[in-house]
C-alpha cells in the first residue's frame, strides 16, 4: 500500500523527524487560505516562500512541473488551478498521466544541499538496508545508475535494526560535521524505527535538505517564534521535504492508522473491484483476458499466451475457493476492459470444482451487457468435477456461441490467439 506525501510527512513528524508545516487541500479556492496558514505557522518572514505540490502516488513531480514554489496567496492559487486541472505526466506515470485531486501546500525552504535517505529491503542479503547519498534530489536515479559509488549502503541488524555506529558511519560518509551529525543520526534512527513499527517495505526521504543559513522558514514546527528572537538558526538544519512510504499489504490489518490513509482514488478501479471479491487481479496492456486459478498457473498461462504471439491483458488469480459469484465478478472485470479481445479460462480443479467455474461462465454470459460474450472465449478445464463442468458448458453452448473448448494448455493458447489474430 502507498500513501500520499502529506500523509508520509505526518508519519515523519510523529516520529520526531523535522518537517516543514503544511496542509492538504482538494480545491482551488482553498489555496489562498492554505498559503496564509502555512506562512503564519512557519513564520516564513518577508520571503513568504511556500511550495505547492501535487499529491499523487507517483514521483517525478518536480520535473513534471507539479512542484511549484510560490511567494503569494495569488501565486499559490494559480499553481493550484494548474495542478488540479491538468493531468500530471512524469517518468513514473506513463503517457496517459494521472489526475491530480489533492495538493500539499507547505512552507518552502531555502536549500543549501539535498541528500537522499531511504530504508529498503535488500533481497540479496535478505535484510533491510539504509541507503543514502549526498547527491539527493530529482537526479538520484541517474546518480545511482551512472555512479553507484555515490550511494552509501549500511545494512540494518536483523533484529536490532539500525545500530548507532552504522548510522554515525553513514552520517560521516554523507559529509556531515558538528551538530548535523547528531541530527542526521537521529533522523536515520527514527526512520528505521518507523519502518519497523509500521511494517514498511520502503521508507524514503528525498530530498532531506540542509537549509541555507539564517533561513527563517526552515525552523522545525513546534519551536514557536518568541518575540525578540532571531528568526531561524544561523547555521542551517536538516529537514525532510519529500517522503515516500510503501507498506506491506499483508500487515496493514495491524495498523488501523495506516489502513485509514488508503486513498481508493489512486487505485485502478478494476483492481479495487477484484480485491472486494478476494480475486488477485493486475491490469496489463495486452488483448487476452486470462481467468486462472492459482498464481503459478496464472503465470504459466501468461507465458504460453506470449509464446503464441499475443499479450495477456491481465493477471487474474481467482484463488482456490472462488464462489460462483466471484467467478461472475471475474468475468465482468475482464469484459469491462475494452482492450480484451479474447478470453482464456484455464482452470485446474484441485480444491475448486470445475462445475463452479462452468456455472460462473454460464451466469456471466447471461448477465453481462447485451447478453452473452461478444469476444471469443476459450475454456480449458481439468481436475475435480471436470465431467460435470464440461456437461454444463456443453448444454449452454447455444447461449455462448463464441465459446470453444480446449483439450490442453497449448491447444487453449493456440485457439485464443488464433481467434483474436
Ligand atoms: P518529486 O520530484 O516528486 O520527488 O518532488 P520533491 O518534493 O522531491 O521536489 C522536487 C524538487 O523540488 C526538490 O528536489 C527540490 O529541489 C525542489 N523543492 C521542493 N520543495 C522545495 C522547497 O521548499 N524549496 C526549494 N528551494 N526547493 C524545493
Ligand atoms: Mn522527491
Amino acid at each position: 500500500m502507498k500513501v500520499h506525501e502529506y500523509q508520509a510527512r505526518e508519519l515523519l513528524r510523529s516520529a520526531g523527524i523535522p518537517v516543514p508545516p503544511g496542509v492538504m487541500i482538494d480545491s482551488i479556492d482553498q489555496a489562498a487560505e492554505a498559503y496564509r496558514r502555512v506562512t503564519d505557522e512557519a513564520g516564513s518572514g518577508p520571503s513568504g516562500l511556500v511550495v505547492v505540490k501535487a499529491q499523487v502516488h507517483a514521483g517525478g513531480r518536480g520535473k513534471a512541473g507539479f512542484v511549484k514554489l510560490v511567494r503569494s496567496a495569488h501565486e499559490a492559487t494559480d499553481a493550484a488551478r494548474f495542478m488540479l486541472t491538468h493531468r500530471m505526466v512524469s517518468v513514473q506515470t506513463g503517457p496517459q498521466g494521472l489526475e491530480v485531486k489533492r495538493l500539499l501546500v507547505a512552507a518552502g525552504v531555502e536549500i543549501a544541499k539535498e541528500y537522499y535517505l531511504a530504508i529498503a529491503t535488500d533481497r540479496k542479503t535478505r535484510r533491510n538496508v539504509l541507503i543514502a547519498s549526498r547527491e539527493g534530489g530529482v537526479e538520484i536515479e541517474t546518480v545511482a545508475h551512472q555512479r553507484p559509488e555515490a550511494i552509501i549502503r549500511q545494512p540494518l541488524h536483523p533484529t536490532l535494526g539500525l545500530l548507532p555506529y552504522a548510522a554515525r558511519r553513514a552520517a560521516f560518509e554523507l559529509g556531515f560535521t558538528g551538530k548535523h551529525v547528531g541530527q542526521a543520526v537521529k533522523i536515520m534512527s527514527s526512520l528505521a524505527g518507523l519502518v519497523d513499527a509500521k511494517d514498511c517495505s520502503l521508507a524514503e526521504i528525498n530530498p532531506l535538505v540542509l537549509t541555507a543559513p539564517s533561513n527563517a522558514g526552515s525552523r522545525a514546527p513546534g519551536k514557536g517564534l518568541k518575540a525578540g528572537t532571531a528568526p531561524g538558526p544561523p547555521d542551517g538544519q536538516l529537514l525532510a521535504i519529500d517522503a515516500k512510504f510503501n507498506f506491506d499489504d499483508n500487515a496493514t490489518f495491524r495498523h488501523p492508522d495506516i489502513a485509514a490513509m488508503f486513498d481508493p482514488a489512486e487505485e485502478n478501479p478494476a483492481e479495487l473491484r477484484a480485491r472486494r471479491f478476494g480475486l488477485s487481479y493486475i491490469a496489463l496492456d495486452g488483448t487476452i483476458g486470462c481467468l486462472v486459478n492459482g498464481a503459478g498457473l496464472a503465470m504459466a498461462t501468461m507465458d504460453i499466451v506470449k509464446l503464441h504471439g499475443a499479450e495477456p491483458a491481465n493477471f487474474l488469480d481467482v484463488g482456490g475457493s472462488v464462489t460462483a459469484d466471484g467467478a461472475i465478478e471475474a468475468f465482468h472485470i475482464l469484459l469491462s476492459d475494452p482492450k480484451v479481445k479474447g478470453i482464456l479460462v484455464n482452470i485446474f480443479g484441485g480444491i475448486m470444482n470445475c462445475d463452479v467455474i462452468a456455472q460462473g461462465i454460464i451466469n456471466a454470459a447471461k448477465t453481462v451487457g447485451g447478453g452473452g460474450f461478444k469476444v471469443p472465449l476459450v475454456v480449458r478445464l481439468e481436475g475435480t468435477n471436470v465431467q460435470a463442468g464440461r456437461k454444463l458448458l456443453e448444454s449452454a453452448r447455444k447461449d455462448i456461441p463464441t465459446m470453444q473448448a480446449a483439450t490442453d494448455l497449448a491447444d487453449a493458447a493456440r485457439k485464443v490467439t488464433g481467434a483474436v489474430a
